[in-house]
């Protein structure tokens, strides 16, 4: 049957990160398949989560509008989280209109990469990789703790990525740009967990 991906449909970046996560699974040769998820009763059925770029504050709403919250704090697969979406995932978030889901041990402030600029493209060094990835910033968040249960995976000034377990969080938008290093590094990760 093979991996099932779902990607959080609520609001944002959905059909990017279908696109990818489908181009990732070919290129690592795997089978399986990436769904919009729009009801809570597919949470359990994924092996995988994409909570993708957007606005967090919609998404929380809509995150608890649509009954999903529980069942993704109780989600056993891999999360991949990016920005809108990596503030969903922190325990601790500068806003309080976002309730954050608490799964990773990060705490993230809301549109704090580069106030000067709303978005920029910039090469970011990737721990354990020789070649920069090109990082797409649009109104990014920035990790400002990482607590001892997640480990960083790339800076940019500031914590721009980490991974916790089968999750991995990030600033930028690694669906943009057709380079799959991050998504293929997180599915190799959770079929390695
Ligand atoms: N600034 C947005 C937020 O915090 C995130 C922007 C994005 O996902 N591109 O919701």
């Amino acid at each position: 049957m093979g991996i099932r991906i779902g990607v959080l449909a609520l609001q944002g970046n959905v059909s990017e990160h279908i696109r990818a996560f489908e181009r990732a699974l070919d290129a690592l040769s795997l089978k399986g398949e990436v769904i919009p998820l729009r009801n809570a009763e597919d949470i359990p059925r994924c092996d995988a989560i994409a909570i993708p770029g957007g606005e967090s504050t919609t998404i929380s709403r809509l995150i608890s509008k649509n009954r999903m919250r529980e069942p993704l704090k109780s989600f056993h697969g891999g999360i991949f989280a990016t920005c809108a979406g990596m503030v969903l995932v922190a325990s601790e978030v500068d806003d309080s209109r976002v309730e954050p889901l608490g799964l990773m041990d990060i705490t993230v402030a809301r549109n704090a990469f580069g106030r000067q600029r709303d978005s920029c493209e910039m090469p970011i060094v990737l721990e354990g990789d020789r070649e920069p990835f090109p990082g797409y910033f649009i109104r990014a968040p920035v990790v400002e703790s990482v607590g001892p249960a997640a480990t960083v995976i790339c800076r940019a000034d500031h914590v721009v990525g980490a991974v916790q377990g089968k999750h991995m969080a990030l600033s930028f938008h690694p669906e943009l740009g057709g380079d799959l290093r991050l998504h293929i590094r997180f599915l190799r990760n959770l079929i390695e967990a």
